[in-house]
């Protein structure tokens, strides 16, 4: 079956991508494209097709594309531009049923194709390797590769006089990819029989009973309560009815024993749609599905256009997490267009986490989403222990210049720990050697031309290095403004925190898992293999560290910088703190071991702090919620962002006071409505491009808006882009 005879897009994931459009007010297309696996083009190719010949209806003047149309189908520009046919000749050959005109995706970019040998007509009297390579065909259920017909020895120069006589038919198919690649070397861990849970048996009884209906549910489950595994379970079910499960996760590439672990639950009827495929195993991922090749589908928010045709079952895992957000036109959340895409197919969605985001949470609050809560971590195994050092009552090495890596109290728990052979994990929120660089003489530090921010020092690599640009350049001798010679790098990131690690404990085997450290192809699972194995003892990461994976062996966790969040101008930071705090006190003590999680902190008593070390989300969302009410930000109210960008500062700020002005004018009668700006963004600089931003909040989400749409309809600003981002979750 070629692919190109199917549309690419069914109705229904056509239908979501309209919603969308409209719902993010985002131009169709570009939601149309999202939908679609990576660099395949929506837009198409029209080509024309021979479909049956009928010498009586074609005229002389038809022969020449009758000809070449019966080796190739041939697109439509082609035949127009170059051969010269006119339309009406194939307007003509089309409603004679000769030939037919349809739409074709463009090649994506990137994919790879075979050739196969497909065996059409019975031969008579064939000999010698044409015979051979007829019975080899036919033996092999009458398709092979043209590579592996070469391989037993069949050249081409057959295969094309095969092809002539019309015995055999060459077609080039998208290649084939299997996920053995992704997946080799991982060990699932063992998937030992157990018996579920109290809580886990309510849950699935839960969703079970909704199959087949509309049903939202959250589970707030704490980390270690067995979510994972009440997914998979609810998985199986939905594909025991015959019908397709979809499993969204924030990034697949840093959970591949999950992946492993599907994999061995499912077999191979399951698509991982991870973001290191090439785009050719995306693709043929992507065909898998939609051919029904499959049951399970797991991957990122681009995932959640997955062409099920039988989709039972939805699930969101981290539901809270930033990262269903897409940060780009079409700026979409992908949890929230999954319980859209439910709701249509009517089918339940289990949406979980162990922070759920204050949106969720809310709408369980209020009746729309069905709560189930998983309190206990199953075989009753205990939470680890948190324990919050105060970074104020700690003195700093001289010179760290004030700042502590290792508080006294952390650094003899790290010893303790290595003495017993048990594992650690450092978290500190920032790659590098140290975030700037500052002149000792004169105080100039070290920017980047193009973005508002400093440059973060890369010692190992020896440059100074834009986070947000890639700008770099060789660390200076010296200053540029004084001359100065005492350049001393400020603050600290995980290569400086290796280098203080590898003083204090030159005997532990440690390695670092950052962006740097992983870039390389498969390092990131050799990275965490290494430990997992207990080949290295320690672990120092960002981020990336502090989600889903599962190491029996670790019992202390340290978090180095837990304050660097809260200072951020964003409504949601103490959310986003609690959250990542959350995360990393889960991934200590999953074992049979009990774990501790330390937290270095200048805010001891921040309420996101507090609640964390005590695993209490429910108390979190009570005051996080109460904050909301009072400052009347979303979930409480719903927001909009416009983000104006370009090159001149002067074309910006005034695309952003007249956008303000008509915005201003439009939200007038929607009474509790509040703007903020127009004003530079936090980062009012990124790339040598300025920005300004409008933030909207009201209470009235759908008259919002339309209030929006309508005041910046057809609006544009030379040189100004402006990005309109409805629920935005990135305030910078
Ligand atoms: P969560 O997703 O809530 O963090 P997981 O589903 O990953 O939790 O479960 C944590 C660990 O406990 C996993 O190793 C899992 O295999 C195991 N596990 C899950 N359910 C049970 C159970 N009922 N009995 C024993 N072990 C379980
Ligand atoms: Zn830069």
């Amino acid at each position: 079956m070629l692919d190109d005879d199917e549309p690419a897009l069914t109705p229904e994931i056509i239908e979501l991508c309209r919603w969308a459009a409209e719902y993010y007010i985002a131009p169709l297309g570009e939601m149309l494209r999202t939908a679609l696996p990576a660099n395949m083009s929506a837009r198409g190719r029209r080509e024309v097709v021979l479909v049956a010949e009928d010498p009586s209806r074609t005229l002389d003047s038809d022969l020449p594309l009758i000809n070449e149309l019966r080796k190739r189908p041939l697109p439509l520009a082609t035949i127009f531009q170059e051969m010269r046919v006119p339309r009406s000749a194939i307007d003509r050959l089309r409603d004679a049923g000769i030939i037919a005109v349809r739409d074709r995706l463009q090649d994506a970019k990137g994919v790879r194709y075979d050739r196969f040998v497909v065996f059409e007509t019975a031969p008579d009297l064939l000999k010698g390797k044409q015979l051979e390579a007829v019975e080899l065909l036919q033996s092999r259920g009458g398709e092979m590769s043209v590579r592996a017909l070469e391989n037993a020895g069949i050249g081409a120069s057959t295969l094309s006089t095969l092809a002539r006589k019309e015995i055999v038919r060459i077609e080039r198919r998208p290649r084939r990819h299997t996920l053995d690649a992704f997946l080799a070397g991982l060990d699932p861990g063992s998937i030992s029989e157990f018996r579920y849970s109290a809580e886990q048996r309510a849950a699935i009884d839960a969703v079970m009973t909704s199959l087949g209906t509309f049903a939202p549910f959250l589970i707030e489950g704490v980390t270690g309560s067995g979510k994972t595994e009440v997914y998979i379970e609810l998985m199986r079910e939905v594909v025991k009815r015959g019908e397709q499960a979809l499993l969204l996760v924030p990034e697949i590439s840093l959970t591949p024993v999950f992946a492993a672990r599907l994999k061995e639950r499912f077999g191979d009827r399951i698509a991982i749609l991870h973001s290191s495929l090439s785009p050719s195993e995306r693709y043929d991922q992507w065909w898998r599905a939609r051919r029904g090749e499959v049951d399970v589908a797991i991957g990122p928010r681009s995932a959640l256009f997955t062409p099920f045709p039988r989709l039972g079952l939805i699930v969101v895992d981290e539901e809270g997490d930033g990262a269903y957000k897409q940060e780009e036109t079409p700026r979409y959340n992908a949890r929230d267009l999954a319980v859209v895409r439910a709701q249509s197919r009517k089918i339940p969605i289990v949406l979980g986490s162990a922070t759920p985001s204050l949106e969720s949470r809310e709408n369980a609050a209020k009746g729309k989403y069905t709560l189930i809560k998983m309190l206990s971590r199953v075989e009753a195994r205990p939470l680890p222990d948190v324990e919050v050092l105060d970074l104020r009552k700690e003195k700093g090495e001289k010179e760290d210049r004030g700042f502590v890596i290792f508080s006294s109290t952390l650094r003899e728990a790290l010893r303790q720990t290595f003495a017993l052979g048990e594992q650690a994990i450092i978290l500190i929120n920032r790659r590098g050697y140290a975030p700037f660089l500052l002149c000792r003489e004169c105080g100039h530090e070290f920017r980047c031309h193009d973005c508002s921010v400093t440059l973060t020092v890369h010692r190992r690599e020896g440059i100074l290095l834009c986070h947000y640009c890639g700008f770099r350049t060789r660390i200076p001798a010296k200053c540029p403004l004084c001359s100065g010679e005492v350049l001393q790098p400020v603050g600290f990131g995980t290569e400086k925190v290796e280098e203080r690690f590898r003083r204090d404990f030159p005997e532990v085997p440690v390695e670092v898992l950052d962006r740097d450290s992983t870039r390389k192809k498969g390092e990131l699972v050799r990275i965490l293999d290494r430990f997992r194995t207990q080949q290295t003892q320690a672990l120092i990461g960002t981020q990336m560290l502090s989600k889903g994976h599962h190491f029996p062996n670790v019992t202390l966790t340290g978090v180095l910088n837990a304050d660097s969040i809260l200072g951020y101008p964003d409504f949601r930071s103490a959310e986003k703190t609690f959250y990542l705090l959350t995360q990393v006190a889960g991934r200590a003590g999953r074992g049979e071991l009990r774990g501790k999680v330390m937290i270095q902190t200048a805010f001891p008593m921040h309420y996101a702090i507090q609640h964390a070390l005590r695993h209490d989300y429910e108390a979190f969302y009570e005051s996080e919620i109460q904050f909301r009410r009072t400052f009347h930000y979303p979930p409480v109210t719903s927001m909009i962002a416009l983000v104006f960008r370009g090159e001149k500062l002067p074309d910006v700020e005034k695309a952003a006071i007249e956008s303000g002005r008509r915005i201003e004018e439009a939200v007038a009668p929607l009474a509790g409505t509040r703007m903020q700006g127009p004003a530079p963004a936090p980062l009012a600089r990124i790339k040598g491009v300025w920005r300004y931003h409008i933030l909207i909040r009201s209470p009235h989400r759908v008259s919002l808006r339309r209030a929006i749409e309508t005041a910046m309809l057809g609006k544009k600003w030379k040189g100004v882009d402006v990005a309109i981002d409805v629920d935005p979750l990135n305030m910078l």
